[in-house]
């Protein structure tokens, strides 16, 4: 066992479920028979991206990731054995599912209220401030779509059970992908013999954050940061130009 001690990270392009995996056992290195759904659950911070908003904190969302992983069968039987013994204690996430759902709930009830509304002054015709109203009922239709989805994603990720001593041999963490950058994935390998399958099998798409697909997203982050620059500063100059047209003296 001295061959499963050190954990290898190895970085692959592409999606979870575009990853090519070796015939053999994450566990043990054991020919592979048996297919395991390995799944994990990821929280990711929504924050703006701004001038301003970058000291505002938004809301965390949850999100199940999830695999199809051959087993060899010896270390499956563990698996569903660890599974049998232990029981899941109640995930702490379905009080965020069930406040996300209370907040879609009251932004519907919002949207309704503003839609009856809207129902009942239609008679008079069509006037300014039914406009207004119509405006915030989709503001909080969309709204309450968003936190419904979040609800439920909360809810599954609540019912996701924790990895066994089995499914912890093949780890993976949540997709990253800065700006320009193809989505990529670290992946966590116990079995150092699997680790060289693994790298192997996804050869072509390894992720090098020093390669020059990383580094062409650095430049084209560069360039369109400035070009943000640009930008900003040609709106001045059109803004100032305006108000010089708009002066009552002006010819
Ligand atoms: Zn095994």
């Amino acid at each position: 066992m001295t061959d499963t001690e050190q954990i290898t990270v190895v970085k692959v392009r592409g999606r979870l479920r575009d990853i090519a995996l070796p015939p053999r056992c994450p566990a043990c290195g054991a020919a592979a028979h048996v297919t395991l759904r390995v799944e994990r659950v990821f929280a990711r911070e929504r924050r703006r991206r701004g001038i301003m908003t970058d000291t505002m904190r938004g809301v965390t969302t949850f999100h199940v990731a999830s695999i199809n992983v051959p087993f060899c069968t010896a270390c499956a039987a563990r698996h569903m054995a660890e599974r049998a013994a232990s029981e899941a204690p109640p995930s702490p996430l379905r009080t965020t599912a069930a406040m996300y759902g209370i907040v879609a709930l009251v932004a519907l009830a919002v949207a309704l209220i503003f839609g009856v509304f809207i129902w009942n002054e239609l008679a008079g015709g069509w006037r300014p401030s039914l406009t207004f109203a119509a405006s915030i009922a989709a503001g909080c239709a969309v709204f309450a779509g968003w936190f419904a989805v979040q609800a439920v994603n909360a809810w599954r990720a609540s019912l996701t059970l924790p990895p066994t001593s089995i499914t912890a041999a093949f780890d993976f963490g949540d997709r990253q992908a800065r700006r320009f950058e193809p989505e990529w994935r670290e992946y966590r390998l116990r079995h150092a013999g699997y680790a060289r399958a693994f790298i192997q099998a996804n050869a072509a798409r390894l992720w090098d954050e020093n390669g020059p697909l990383a580094a062409r997203a650095v430049r084209l982050r560069r360039v369109a940061d400035s070009l943000r620059l640009v930008a900003a500063a040609a709106l001045i100059v059109v803004f100032v130009l305006l108000a010089l047209q708009l002066q009552p003296g002006a010819p």
